[in-house]
């Protein structure tokens, strides 16, 4: 892997890899590590080192929210206003302020899940926003379509980064700490810190392939 600007963060993606894969990546200096289910997170948090900070990166089912919101650092993808409900619920009955992500639909598959654009302008509201007492809402997420067009994937993450600046810009301009923008994985990073990611999620090019 090429190294990577100072304002863009590197989750190590460690799902379907060992314990002692997130160590050695450990030993070596990496803190921040991302899982995408709960019973693989819980099972790593409870072996490994307490000062890792675990990011949650797959798809939240609402009776899994209290568990991850216990051991999560930071959610990537909250993909409605149900579950993010839901999560503040849990982070207030936890006593914490979990850090939250929505994510946004920018690729053609239609397996993908979150917001699109649109919903998302017109669900979040200054009022959804000042309720919140448990999450804090720190910025975007996406995922590009898988495929070989490039320019296809540039565009997709050209538009995720559009709207994150409109919100910044807007709803959020009270909210300084909506200022993340998660987007880029092994076979697109270089294209997403090009077009502003802080946050890339890269697994396989740091673990190996995936079983
Ligand atoms: C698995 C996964 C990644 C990492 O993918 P790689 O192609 O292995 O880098 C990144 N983001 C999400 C949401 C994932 O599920």
């Amino acid at each position: 892997m090429a190294e990577l600007p100072q304002a863009t963060r590197l989750i190590a993606v460690s799902k379907f890899h060992p314990a002692s894969a997130v160590q050695e990546a450990y030993d070596a200096g990496q803190r921040v590590f991302g899982e995408s289910r709960l019973q693989e997170l819980q099972l790593k948090q409870a072996q490994l080192p307490k000062d890792i900070e675990w990011h949650f990166i797959g798809h939240l089912q609402s009776n899994k929210v209290k568990q991850v919101v216990a051991l999560a650092h930071t959610i990537h993808t909250i993909d409605s206003i149900k579950l993010l409900a839901e999560v503040d619920r849990c982070a207030l009955k936890e006593g914490r302020t979990v850090r939250c992500l929505l994510q946004i639909h920018i690729a053609q598959e239609e397996t993908k899940y979150g917001f699109d654009p649109q919903s998302c302008r017109q669900l979040l509201t200054p009022e959804l926003l000042h309720s919140l007492k448990g999450v804090e809402i720190v910025g975007l997420m996406g995922m590009a379509t898988y495929t070989d067009n490039l320019q296809q994937v540039r565009e997709e993450f050209k538009s995720l980064a559009t709207l994150f600046r409109e919100l910044q810009q807007t709803l959020f301009a009270q909210y300084p700490n909506f200022c993340e923008l998660s987007m880029g994985m092994s076979d697109d990073y270089s294209i997403a810190i090009e077009e502003g990611s802080t946050y890339v999620r890269i697994g396989s090019s740091i673990f190996g392939s995936r079983e």
